[in-house]
């Protein structure tokens, strides 16, 4: 596992495109970044990117009819089945696998598919490090200085045992030991309309142009690169090809080994436990996976007093003009921020645990409560908000103190018992 990640990322960082980059801060910046820092982001993110995917099952790049690699023009009938042009015309055009005409129609997308998918030289044990688009390395094999001519199948084994067991070996040997792929432009798989990933079913017109069901009705079935129906022919090679292109988690370099199909990885992204989390403290850019933020949190920036314990009620007292209040649990524990917004007729509180979205993380439930003057507000929630960076934005959820119950408006005298989900309240523990 430890091997693949290393092989990956040191592809990604050679091909890493400029387009691709731009792609990557957008969506930096979609997210709510605090301005002055966006610059510092995006140098991180850039650096640290291993955008591209994996494909073993190479035969989906591989005509059905003759076996040989795929090259363009790449033909599909309207039950979606592909042959190479050689092909249809041996068939005279009637597709093998259901005798509709093959031939008019060009599977556009796989051409650039089999451009992308990325294999090295099949003499990289012998240590050609030349890389090429599916197809090509075989053109290239045939005059490749690294040929031994012919070894013997003991011999070959040998070899391939030889650089199985070398863990080390740089990533160019390593690529060769599968017969597997590398794709860099990953945005072919991504809907040309919509631009998320692609998932079946997956739609062409007779041109060429995919789109996605949904854009397939967005459009009202006509292309919208040409305006010829879509909706009815499927793409049926591009749902495999999207299936069998494997990424690694966004967060592969935090540690997270979990791999998926082209497009699933951002599912699991938004409940990944290595999501990098940031201090809550203005001046700290730190940021680290949570485990790791709440022991820097604890040796950098604790000062003894606003530390919590699951069930017990605690003071939780701040000024307004500080805006935030970290409270951490005991021994290096979550991170609780309690945020206040002032607003026209009073004031909102916010409470959010600094945690990923993951299972078993950072999920709490909370009452809040504020007395002055003898009148009391309160505030529960079954489950607490996870964030992982702190903003100063408008919240969701928050208690309202309305101005009539504020004596001062200076500083917010509340308490604040946290507990952990699905552990019940404990009678007496609250006072
Ligand atoms: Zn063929
Ligand atoms: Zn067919
Ligand atoms: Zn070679
Ligand atoms: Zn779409
Ligand atoms: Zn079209
Ligand atoms: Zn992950
Ligand atoms: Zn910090």
């Amino acid at each position: 596992m430890a091997r693949e990640t290393i092989s990956e990322q040191t592809l990604a960082g050679e091909a890493s495109s400029s387009s691709r980059k731009r792609q990557r801060l957008n969506s930096i910046v979609g997210e709510e970044v605090v301005e002055e820092e966006i610059e510092e982001e995006e140098e991180e993110e850039v650096i640290t990117e291993v955008r591209s995917g994996t494909m073993s099952d190479l035969d989906l790049l591989e005509c059905p009819v003759c076996c040989n690699a795929l090259t363009a023009p790449i033909f599909q009938c309207d039950n979606g089945h592909i042959a190479c042009s050689s092909c249809c015309v041996n068939l005279r055009h009637k597709c093998p696998a259901c005798t509709l005409p093959i031939g008019n129609y060009r599977c556009r997308i796989m051409e650039r598919v089999v451009e992308a998918i990325i294999v090295p030289c099949p003499n990289a044990i012998h240590g050609c490090s030349e890389k090429f688009s599916y197809g090509k390395e075989l053109v290239h094999e045939k005059q490749c200085g690294f040929s031994c001519g012919h070894i013997d199948d003991d011999v070959f084994l040998f070899l391939q045992e030889c650089s199985d067991g070398n863990q080390n070996v740089d990533s160019d040997e390593v690529v060769a030991e599968a017969r597997s792929g590398t794709m860099f432009e990953l945005d072919l798989l991504d809907c040309p309309v919509c631009f998320k990933a692609l998932t079946a079913p997956i739609y062409q017109c007779d041109n060429g142009h995919i789109a996605c069901s949904s854009c397939c009705v967005d459009v009202r079935h006509k292309c919208s690169a040409c305006t010829l129906p879509i909706g009815n022919y499927r793409c049926r090679i591009m749902e495999r090809v999207v299936e069998a292109i494997i990424v690694p988690c966004p967060n592969t370099k935090h540690g997270c080994p979990e791999k998926f199909s082209y497009g699933e990885e951002l599912v699991h992204e938004k409940q990944c436990g290595f999501a990098l989390c940031h201090c809550p403290e203005r001046s700290c850019k730190y940021a680290g996976v949570y485990k790791d933020l709440y022991l820097h949190y604890n040796d950098n920036h604790r000062d003894g007093w606003n530390i919590f314990a699951c069930g017990l009620a605690i003071q939780a007292w701040m000024h307004t003009c500080d805006k935030i209040l970290v409270l951490q649990e005991t021994r290096a524990g979550a991170l609780v921020t309690v945020q206040c917004f002032e607003e026209p007729n009073g004031m909102f509180v916010s409470v959010n645990c600094i945690a990923p979205s993951a299972p078993g993380v950072g999920e709490f439930a909370y009452v809040l409560s504020y007395s002055d003057g003898g009148k009391t507000v309160s505030f529960e929630m079954s489950e607490m908000n996870r964030i992982r960076k702190v903003s100063f934005q408008n919240p969701e959820d928050y208690m309202s103190i309305p101005d009539h119950c504020m004596l001062f408006r200076d500083s917010l005298k509340m308490k604040i018992c946290i507990r952990r989900r699905g552990e019940k309240k404990k009678e007496g523990d609250e006072n």
